[in-house]
C-alpha cells in the first residue's frame, strides 16, 4: 500500500478527523444492524488510546444536501457507538469550524451530507474540513470510489492524511488477491446482469486462470454459446460481449465455462416446481434460476486447488429455497478451498451469511460499489488522494 497508515503516525494531542462508513439502517431511532459501527469503533478506539482528539465523520442516508434533517441525524449512531466504546459520544451539529475535543476523547460530527458541497467534492468545503484537523484518516472503503469532500477533497488539503485500520486491511486483502495472487486464481462472477458488471468481467477475464459465470449473467453466456434460455432473464444486447469474452478466454488457453445443467421453473416463485435440465434442453416456457447438480459438483473440483478465489454474485435466485442450492454449494466449496478467498457485493454477502460460511472465507469485503471498482482495476479517488498526499510531501 502506497498510502501512509494511521498506525505509523504520532497521534497524541493531535486533532484527528476520521472518515468512517457509519451509514447503517435505523428504525424508530435505533440502529438495526451495527456491523459497521462495531468495525469503525475499533479504529476509533485505536486513535483515542493513542491520545488523539478524535472527530468522526460519516454520511447517513440520502438527505437533501445542505439542509439539516432530523430523520438523517447521526444521533442514533452516536448512542450505539457510545455503548460499544463505553463512553459518551456527543454529536456536534455545527462542526465545520472546529470542535473542542479532549485528548483521548471522541465527538461524532453530524451527517456530512448536511454540508453544502459534500457530494460534488467542493474545494471550499474540503479546505474547511482540512482546517479543523492535524491528521485526516480515511477509513471508509465503501465510499472510497466516490470523490466527495469528506472522502477525497479533505485529503488534498489536510496537513497529514493516511489510511485507517479498516481501509488498510481492505486494501491489503484486495491487493493480495488481485495484484499478487497465488495461482491458480479463480473468479466467480454471478448476479443478475452482465450490463452492471461488464468491466468486472472484462478485467477478470484477462487476469484469472479460470472465470466462472453464474446467475442471470450466465444466462447471457448460455445464449452466446448458442443455446435457448427460454423465458430466462438475459440481456440480448450483451450476447455479443459475452461471445467476445469467451473467445478472448479461449485465445489465452482458458475458457469461461457455462453451466452444464440448470434448475428451471415456469415462474419465479418460492413455491414453483423446480426441474433440472441439461443446458441444451431448456424448455421455451421456463426460466433458468439456478445451476444444476452436475455443475455444483464441478465447482467443488475447480475450487479445491485454487490458490486465490474472488467471488462476486450469487449463481442462482438464492433468496428462494428451490433455487438456493447452487449458491450454497459454491459458498461451501469456497469455504473448503485452501486458497486465499475474498467475497464482496451486497447480495453475495447476504448469501455468505445465509449459508453460514463467513468464518471460512479469508476476507469479506465491505464495500459493494468500491469492491466492484477495485475488481475493475480502477483507481479509487479516496485512496488515490492519500497516495498523492504522501507524494507531494516527499
Ligand atoms: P451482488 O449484490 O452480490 O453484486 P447482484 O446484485 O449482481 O449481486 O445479483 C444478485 C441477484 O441476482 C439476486 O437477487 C439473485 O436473485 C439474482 N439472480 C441470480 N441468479 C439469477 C437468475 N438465474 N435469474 C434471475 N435472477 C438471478
Ligand atoms: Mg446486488
Amino acid at each position: 500500500m502506497k498510502a501512509k497508515r494511521m498506525s505509523d503516525l504520532q497521534l497524541a494531542g493531535k486533532r484527528v478527523l476520521i472518515r468512517e462508513d457509519l451509514n447503517v439502517p435505523i428504525r424508530d431511532g435505533q440502529v438495526t444492524d451495527d456491523t459497521r459501527v462495531r468495525a469503525a469503533a475499533a479504529s476509533i478506539r485505536q486513535a483515542m488510546d493513542a491520545g488523539a482528539r478524535v472527530l468522526v465523520m460519516s454520511h447517513l442516508g440520502r438527505p437533501k444536501e445542505g439542509e439539516y434533517d432530523p430523520d438523517a441525524s447521526m444521533a442514533p449512531v452516536a448512542r450505539r457507538l457510545g455503548e460499544i466504546l463505553g463512553c459518551e459520544v456527543p454529536v456536534a451539529r455545527d462542526w465545520i469550524d472546529g470542535v473542542d475535543v479532549p485528548e483521548g476523547g471522541v465527538v461524532l460530527c453530524e451527517n456530512v451530507r448536511f454540508q453544502p458541497g459534500e457530494t460534488r467534492d467542493d474545494e471550499d468545503l474540503s479546505r474547511r474540513m482540512a482546517a479543523i484537523c492535524d491528521v485526516f484518516v480515511m477509513d471508509a472503503f465503501g465510499t472510497a470510489h466516490r470523490a466527495q469532500a469528506s472522502t477525497h477533497g479533505v485529503a488534498r488539503f489536510a496537513p497529514e492524511a493516511c489510511a485507517g485500520p479498516l481501509l488498510t486491511a481492505e486494501l491489503e486483502a484486495l491487493s493480495k488477491a488481485l495484484d499478487e495472487p497465488s495461482r491458480p486464481m479463480i473468479a466467480i462472477v454471478g448476479g443478475s446482469k452482465v450490463s452492471g458488471k461488464v468491466q468486472v468481467l472484462e478485467a477478470l477475464t484477462h487476469k484469472v486462470d479460470q472465470l466462472i459465470v453464474g446467475g442471470g449473467i450466465a444466462n447471457t453466456f448460455i445464449a452466446a454459446a448458442g443455446y435457448s434460455v427460454g423465458k430466462s432473464l438475459y440481456e440480448a444486447d450483451f450476447v455479443e460481449t459475452a461471445r467476445r469474452l469467451m473467445d478472448e478466454a479461449r485465445a489465452k488457453g482458458g475458457e469461461i465455462p457455462i453451466p452444464e445443467d440448470v434448475v428451471t421453473a415456469r415462474e419465479l416463485a418460492a413455491d414453483a416446481e423446480a426441474r433440472v435440465h441439461p443446458v441444451n434442453a431448456v424448455p421455451e416456457d421456463e426460466m433458468i434460476l439456478d445451476v444444476g447438480p452436475q455443475t455444483r459438483a464441478r465447482y467443488d473440483g475447480m475450487l479445491r486447488n485454487a490458490g486465490t478465489v474472488v467471488w462476486n454474485g450469487p449463481v442462482g435466485v438464492f433468496e428462494m429455497a428451490p433455487f438456493a442450492e447452487g449458491t450454497r454449494a459454491l459458498a461451501d466449496a469456497i469455504g473448503a478451498s485452501a486458497g486465499f478467498s475474498i467475497a464482496g457485493g451486497g447480495d453475495t454477502l447476504a448469501a455468505v451469511e445465509q449459508f453460514g460460511v463467513t468464518d471460512r472465507i479469508s476476507y469479506i469485503s465491505t464495500g459493494g460499489g468500491a469492491f466492484l471498482e477495485f475488481l475493475e482495476g480502477r483507481e479509487l479517488p479516496g485512496v488515490a488522494a492519500l497516495e498523492r498526499h504522501k507524494a507531494a510531501e516527499s
